[in-house]
């Protein structure tokens, strides 16, 4: 279940209702490689308090993503915490800063707002392990597998000239 019914709580100021959700988050697209949450499945913990102006929304979270690392393509995978909160002016005339974007019609898009956190928790790179060497930008090999140096081809004049080429290239 991704869009939770807020109205449907009947909350009067200054009450609470917890809810344990279970998402199923669309997969992360970066860098044009994908990564799944495992399993499908992210248990969630949200508390909606109701105020005098609005709503309050905390979500917490702990999910797990896996795909390819970012610098060798080698299976990887994270752990992601998230605790967020969201506030929701009741008043349909409230500033649009005061409003939240995943509550509309009186319904909470626990699923959007959670793959949003999920994808602002992660680290700049995605990696196998936090020393991967990557794969070498010359030939392609994975430097885990086979540390290598190309020292004799980057003076290679062909390489010079590639370079030169590269360089004078128009855009696009
Ligand atoms: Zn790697
Ligand atoms: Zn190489």
């Amino acid at each position: 279940m991704a869009r939770f019914s807020v109205r449907g709580l009947r909350l009067r100021p200054g009450q609470k209702h917890h809810e344990s959700l279970r998402l199923v988050l669309d997969p992360l697209v970066l860098g044009g490689e994908t990564y799944h949450t495992v399993p499908p499945e992210t248990p969630a913990e949200l508390v909606v308090q109701r105020a005098a102006t609005g709503d309050i929304f905390r979500l917490a979270l702990s999910t797990r993503l896996e795909g390819p690392c970012m610098r060798c393509l080698a299976p990887a995978s994270l752990t992601v915490e998230v605790h967020a909160q969201e506030y929701d002016a009741t008043d349909a005339g409230a500033d649009e800063e005061l409003r939240s974007e995943y509550v509309s019609d009186g319904e909470l898009d626990a699923g959007a707002w959670a793959r949003d956190q999920v994808a602002l928790a992660l680290p700049d790179q995605i990696l196998c392990r936090p020393d991967c060497a990557g794969l070498c930008p010359i030939c392609g090999k994975d430097l885990n597998v086979e540390p290598h140096e190309h020292a004799e081809e980057a003076v290679d004049p062909r390489w010079a000239a590639l370079e030169a080429f590269r360089t004078d290239a128009p855009d696009g």
